[in-house]
């Protein structure tokens, strides 16, 4: 169970909710020799195989790896997925759950699960935002606005955000199950995004609408104003999207030095 101290011990994340079987993973369980090669891919020097390969979002790497035994074995052989696979196998299972994998490169996790600080408060964080693939403490996760991913509705209502360019944003699927606190049970599936990338592309549209000097945020604009506010404890939907959207990460140190 995930704990942390700003929330209490009960608090329930995304963790909590995705196992090895609702979201198997097949690394390590396939044998045989290669029969097939990559075709023209194989001419390019293995290094820049790598590089391309570490550049791809999750979803695509995951894709690749299925064509056959060799781009399998390319896959498994980068250093940086054999670090997320070796210290964070769990951050893949929730990614992949929420269906964040086309949003993620293999290289932007890798280096986030490097880093230990917040990005807002520079204290220890040993959660990973994943809408934005960002770390977060437990005390920034609780009481910064940020870290509360909206539906789709209420991005379009709150920020004036069309439909077109919203649905360009990463989103997430939510998963049913206990989630928050008090491990209250949400039996729906919200598709969520980041408020804050909602409310810049809400910003931009509105500046594309506007002479420059109305596009800046005012008061009607609600996350502006309160950015620096401390969150409600329950919303108006009765669920709450930042327990949805974060996974406990053991911090990368070096490749091989610590197992999971
Ligand atoms: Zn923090």
């Amino acid at each position: 169970m995930a704990t942390h101290k700003a929330a209490g011990p009960t608090c329930k994340i995304l963790d909590d909710n995705i196992t090895k079987l609702t979201c198997p993973l097949d690394n390590g369980r396939h044998q045989g020799n290669i029969k097939h090669d990559l075709g023209d891919l194989d001419r390019l020097p293995l290094e820049l195989q790598s590089d391309i390969l570490v550049r791809l979002d999750l979803q695509t790497l995951t894709d690749f790896r299925r064509v056959n035994r060799k781009a399998m074995d390319n896959v498994d052989a980068l250093p940086e997925y054999k670090a997320i696979l070796l210290h964070n196998k769990n951050s893949l299972r929730a990614i992949f759950s929420v269906e964040l994998g086309r949003f993620i490169t293999c290289n932007e996790l890798y280096i986030t699960l490097q880093t230990k600080i917040c990005e807002r408060c520079g204290e220890s964080a040993e959660f990973i935002y994943l809408l934005t693939c960002r770390r977060v403490c437990a005390t920034c996760l609780c009481r910064r606005i940020e870290y509360c991913p909206i539906t789709i509705e209420d991005a379009e209502r709150r920020f004036q955000v069309p439909c077109h360019p919203i649905q360009k944003l990463p989103a997430m699927r939510s998963l049913p199950g206990p989630f928050g606190p008090i491990g209250k049970t949400c039996l729906h599936c919200y598709t969520l995004i980041d408020s804050s990338l909602a409310f810049l592309v809400g910003a931009t549209n509105r500046a594309g609408r506007r002479p420059a000097c109305s596009a800046v945020p005012g008061p009607a604009m609600p996350l502006s104003k309160s950015r620096e506010m401390e969150v409600p404890t329950v919303d108006r939907h009765m669920f709450d999207g930042r327990y949805m959207s974060v996974v406990q990460a053991h911090r990368i140190e070096t490749p091989g030095m610590v197992s999971e």
